[in-house]
């Protein structure tokens, strides 16, 4: 039997990445031998972005470092593509609340419509991640707020750059 690697995919805003975004790579590697944390270029474009695309990858990539077998990238267009490309099968998703459901059960059905091979997988974080996102990390760290207990080190060295 020929042994071929799991690739999964993580995509996502990550602006910035929190600690519940790092408990679901990690958790991810439980199910595939590699983790490629994708920083969507496109997808969210209705919400303001605090970093760059490229700052945030930069971010990602001291985040998880130490992590063999995760990988931080960006991708344009589709993630059906981008998952194709990189020879991954599987998506994973984030499920915090009842509130992700809709949205996320959407585009995980729209997915497979357009590639049935690749799988959407929903990992639910640590509870005391459950009412963590990205938002409310930029919205508490905007008015001055300690947003340690929520986000790694290399984020708040950034978030600091960005108060001034
Ligand atoms: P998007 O704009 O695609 O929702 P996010 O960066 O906000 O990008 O989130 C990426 C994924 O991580 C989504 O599946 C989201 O539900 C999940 N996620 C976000 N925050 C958390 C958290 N605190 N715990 C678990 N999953 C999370």
């Amino acid at each position: 039997m020929t042994a071929v690697d799991r690739i999964a995919i993580y995509p996502g805003s990550f602006d910035p990445v929190t600690l519940g975004h790092e408990d679901i790579a990690r958790r991810g590697l439980g199910l595939a031998d590699r983790v490629i944390v994708a920083v969507a270029h496109t997808a969210t474009q209705s919400k303001k972005s605090l970093f760059s695309v490229e700052d945030r990858l930069r971010i990602m990539e001291e985040v998880f470092a130490d992590n063999e077998g995760i990988e931080c990238m960006s991708f344009q267009g589709l993630l059906v593509d981008f998952a194709r490309s990189v020879g991954a099968t599987m998506v994973i998703r984030g499920l915090r609340a009842v509130s992700d459901f809709e949205y996320e059960f959407q585009m995980a059905l729209m997915n497979r419509a357009l590639h049935p091979q690749l799988e959407t997988v929903f990992l639910t974080p640590h509870q005391d991640y459950t009412f963590l996102s990205s938002s409310l990390v930029r919205e508490v760290a905007g008015l001055g707020g300690d947003v340690s207990d929520f986000v790694s080190q290399p984020v708040l060295t950034q978030l600091a750059t960005k108060r001034g």
